[in-house]
């Protein structure tokens, strides 16, 4: 056809001017015409397309698709977009593929059909689209949490599926919320001061942490990176948002471990700062309490030698007596050390056995005699004699001997000290009642502590170790020690021995000595 001949000047004119590609076929599918732009968009010379069928140009892949879809818009002789919603290819000459989008322009000339192809190579076009849907996909699936919100209103744009799955709200829901609503610490005023930084621009991001509140109420820490983003010609913020609930329960969990430790050490310290001072109290207790009587059995020695003439016997019996009763005490003072020191280390062995109540009060008794005051005197039961009791006799003196030292001890002179037997159904009940000095009510809460002595006994010799020891001997056979004091009246000290006595024993055989 002559108007499409290579010199033709009116398709020339009408095609050059044109930046996409026209491809022009007949009713056969030839190529009739071509335009520059097109021959470079397949990477032919010129003339080399004309005459060639149209499937030249197509992937051979498309060849029977492609030309029904020709004929189709021949017949109909519509104006058309080709491959309207789906992806076309072309081919060049060296057999490179490229997307192309094409529109067909049916048209007739001198009576013959023609279809007019626009192509238009969309190789960078779809690279961007590919890129970007490619952000798109990294933003989407992201699973640190992506907000995007206004920069003026505040109002969120776009949130990411990472955010919309932790926060439990949808993208539709979260439209209509700010950053404020999702951050239960932080109110607008404190919000909008936060971002003040990045709107001024002295700032190109912030960070912070906060806590962010799910739509169900829940909430977890988080660390948010803000920072100002471009969408289109319009400013918004981009928040970067990290869950660090893992963090924070580590250093949590860090945090109490260090705790825990620290008060393990600080216990410990204080238990070792506990044990030097005790250390130090005993040593000076020690020295107190055996210098004093060491000293007076040393006096009473010296004087011994010295009554030489047979009348001063009277005189030799008191020094003996003083040397007798200051070595009781020693032995005494003794014994409450060692039984200290075998309550702590958990060493103590009990016998317990079935023996007479009134051998254990008669050996007490005896051996209280002799610390008696001038005037004193001891009233015990004489009836006892049938009463059996099963029970650690070595303790039981023990504990009865520490309370009928302290009656004399803490009783003025010409005082009567009185024991009393009573038996109960279920036990048996000893008291040692005494007139003497009694204890301050304000002390009586202290007075079963170790080393603990009141105030009012200081003036007598003492290491506050017998009714803690005593106490605590008892209470581990299962029985118990009490007490009732008025200062200046007296004290009555009571001790209840169960029939049935439940502990346990793991050797029977040693005894606490
Ligand atoms: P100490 O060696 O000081 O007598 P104890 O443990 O036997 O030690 O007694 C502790 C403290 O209890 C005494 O220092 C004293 O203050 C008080 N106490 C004990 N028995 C009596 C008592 N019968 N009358 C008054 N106070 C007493």
């Amino acid at each position: 056809m002559q108007v499409f001949q290579k010199n033709s000047n009116i398709f020339n004119l009408l095609s050059e001017g044109v930046s996409e590609g026209i491809v022009v076929v007949n009713s056969e599918q030839i190529i009739v015409a071509t335009n520059s732009s097109a021959r470079e968009m397949f990477g032919y010379d010129t003339d080399e397309l004309e005459g060639k069928p149209l499937d030249t140009l197509i992937p051979s892949k498309y060849h029977h698709s492609h030309g029904g879809h020709v004929d189709h818009f021949i017949e109909k002789s519509e104006k058309r977009q080709m491959a309207k919603g789906r992806d076309l290819s072309g081919v060049r000459k060296n057999g490179e593929e490229f997307p192309v989008e094409a529109g067909l322009n049916p048209f007739k000339l001198y009576g013959s059909t023609y279809v007019m192809a626009l192509v238009i190579d969309i190789s960078e076009r779809k690279a961007r689209e590919r890129e970007l849907s490619h952000w798109a996909q990294i933003f989407d699936e992201s699973l640190n949490e992506i907000f995007i919100f206004d920069k003026q209103t505040l109002k969120f744009i776009n949130v990411n599926q990472g955010a919309q799955h932790n926060i439990g709200y949808s993208s539709d829901e979260l439209i209509k919320l700010t950053p404020i609503d999702i951050k239960p610490d932080i109110d607008e005023i404190a919000f909008r001061k936060l971002i003040s930084p990045l709107l001024e621009k002295t700032e190109k991001k912030i960070q912070f942490e906060t806590i962010h509140q799910r739509k169900d109420g829940s909430r977890y820490p988080v660390e948010v990176h803000l920072q100002l983003s471009n969408l289109g010609d319009r400013e918004v913020f981009l928040a970067i948002i990290l869950d660090i609930t893992e963090r924070h329960n580590y250093t949590e969990k860090l945090e109490k471990t260090v705790e825990k430790r620290t008060k393990q050490l600080t216990e410990a310290l204080a238990k070792e700062k506990e044990l030097n001072e005790l250390k130090t109290r005993f040593l000076s207790l020690v020295s107190h309490e055996f210098k004093t009587p060491l000293s007076s059995i040393l006096t009473s020695i010296t004087l011994l030698g010295k009554y030489t003439q047979t009348e001063q016997q009277k005189k030799r019996d008191k020094h003996v007596d003083t040397i007798r009763n200051k070595v009781k005490y020693l032995d005494t003072i003794l014994n409450d050390f060692l039984s200290v020191e075998r309550l702590e280390s958990g060493k103590v062995n009990y016998k317990v056995e079935t023996f007479p109540l009134s051998k254990l009060v008669n050996e007490v008794i005896y051996d209280a005699n002799m610390l008696l005051k001038t005037g004193q005197r001891i009233n015990y039961p004489s009836n006892i004699d049938d009463l059996l009791i099963k029970f650690d006799e070595k303790t039981l003196e023990l504990v009865l001997s520490n309370l009928i030292h302290n009656a004399i001890k803490y009783s003025p002179e010409d005082s009567s000290i009185d024991l009393y037997v009573e038996e109960q159904t279920d036990k048996l009940v000893l008291k040692v009642v005494d007139k003497g000095i009694g204890i301050p009510k304000e002390d009586q809460k202290h007075i079963f502590n170790r080393y603990f002595r009141a105030e009012n006994a200081l003036l007598n010799q003492g290491t506050g170790i017998g009714l803690n020891i005593a106490k605590q001997h008892l209470e581990n056979l299962g029985a118990s020690l009490e007490f009732t004091s008025e200062e200046n009246k007296g004290s009555t000290f009571i001790v209840n021995l169960p029939k049935e006595l439940n502990y346990s024993l793991e050797n029977e055989t040693n005894t606490i000595n």
